[in-house]
């Protein structure tokens, strides 16, 4: 009899966390992850920072050498894409035709960039930043004097203009909507980060609707619709990602802004798991359904989901957190603020660069962002979990000291 099979489709930080999760908990049986890139798992975080930069290599990036997967008999299948599943035969076909057989499934898919389709977006110099490949091809165009415009002020959009600023290069953001971060953030952080980038150089210009890319072999400059022409040698659009959710859909899974998942990262397919950002879940504290873009998302749904496969019952039931590294910066969020119906500020927005927001809907805290404030971060990020009561005046008061509120 030959040993079961499980299949990965997709080499992601899901992925990666999956297969070992799965050996961890008991698998006994053959794992392959199968990875349209040519690279084993990677960290994404530092590819619009420190890989941006050049500081880190290809192989700094790896979440595990070579060596730790063939220690527990993980095998990769790299630089080829899987195009069709037949749940019904348990099978998946790659591009080229070949055939596997699979017991059970996982599918961490990922996502990827929502893509920009106007005149000159084909041009030189006109890129994304969300793999290795696209960072690569960044470093052909950076150069100090040379000018990068951002499309995009989201976290993508603010990280790399952040780094380029730092490089030599004069960056402009241009934003659609009327302020940057408007989808995951408040204005009071939105107008923080708007100053901060201003104070390093950064122009941000929002409420910007682009029309196109001029230039002759390469990108020159970036077109508006009311006119407005700026000049670039380089372009980085932004401007969000996409679940990969084909394969599930054309495979019959439930299929609603990501892949549908249970509490133990289960599809309608009692043999296929999914996890990571190419899924919808419903998430316990929030008491509603979420498609995650987060490593920390990934790495807990990737553990819930092998915990599945070997028959274990464990719930999914995380309190989502975040970070983001710009300039001296650094911006940890536990929880999602949407929805809150108050906010508390501990510490100066307008002027420093240290103060928290925590957000709280009917009394109860649902969210900390805090700025260079780790200790506002691990406390509220207690404080939420726990479902703790908390008094807002002193919360609010930075001479009472925050562990102070835990008492
Ligand atoms: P994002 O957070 O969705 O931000 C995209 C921004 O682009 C939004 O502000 C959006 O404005 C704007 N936009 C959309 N269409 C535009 C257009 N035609 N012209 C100008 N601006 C436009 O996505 P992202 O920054 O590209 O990041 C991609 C993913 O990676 C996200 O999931 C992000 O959270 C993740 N990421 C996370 C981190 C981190 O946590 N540190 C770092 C990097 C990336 P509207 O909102 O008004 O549409």
């Amino acid at each position: 009899m030959t040993e079961p099979c499980c299949i990965v489709i997709g080499a992601s930080h899901a992925g990666a966390q999956l297969a070992v999760s799965l050996r961890q908990q008991g698998w006994e049986g053959r794992i392959l992850v199968i990875g349209d890139e040519p690279f084993l798992p990677y960290n994404r975080p530092p590819l619009s920072k420190t890989f941006l930069s050049g500081e880190k290599h290809v192989d700094d990036l790896l979440i595990r050498p070579e060596a730790q997967y063939e220690k527990v008999g993980i095998e990769f299948l790299l630089g080829q894409r899987v195009v069709e599943i037949d749940r019904h035969n348990k099978t998946l076909t790659l591009s080229h035709g070949e055939i596997f057989n699979y017991d059970k499934l996982a599918l961490t898919t990922g996502s990827r960039v929502r893509t920009l389709d106007i005149p000159g977006s084909d041009l030189r110099g006109v890129l994304y930043l969300r793999d290795i490949n696209d960072v690569e091809q960044i470093r052909h165009f950076i150069g100090p004097d040379k000018k990068a415009v951002i499309v995009g002020g989201g976290y993508i959009g603010l990280e790399t203009a952040a780094m380029l600023c730092k490089l030599g290069l004069a960056v402009t953001i241009l934003e659609a909507g009327e302020r940057i971060l408007n989808r995951v953030t408040v204005p009071e952080l939105s107008a923080f980060y708007t100053r901060v980038h201003n104070e390093e150089g950064v122009q941000i210009e929002t409420d910007v609707d682009i029309s196109g890319f001029g230039g002759q072999d390469r990108v020159q400059e970036v077109q508006c619709k009311d006119g407005h022409v700026y000049p670039a040698d380089l372009v980085i659009i932004g401007i969000g990602v996409v679940p990969n959710t084909e394969l599930a859909e054309a495979a019959g899974l439930v299929v609603e802004n990501g892949i549908r998942v249970d509490a133990h990262c289960l599809t309608i397919d009692p043999d296929i798991v999914a996890a990571g950002d190419c899924t919808n879940h419903h998430n316990p504290f929030y008491q509603c359904d979420l498609r995650l873009e987060s490593v920390q998302n990934a790495m807990d749904q990737a553990k819930v989901a092998a915990a599945t496969l070997c028959n274990k019952a464990i719930q999914y039931n995380a309190l989502p957190w975040f970070w983001s590294d710009q300039y001296d910066i650094k911006l940890q969020i536990a929880g999602i603020s949407s929805g809150h119906e108050e906010l508390v500020l501990r510490g100066e927005p307008e002027s420093g660069r240290k103060f928290s927001v925590f957000y709280f809907r009917q009394d109860k805290m649902i969210a900390v962002d805090a700025i260079n404030s780790p200790q506002e971060f691990m406390i509220g990020k207690q404080i939420i979990s726990k479902g703790l009561k908390v008094d807002k005046i002193m919360l609010a008061d930075s001479s009472v000291s925050i562990r102070d509120l835990l008492q």
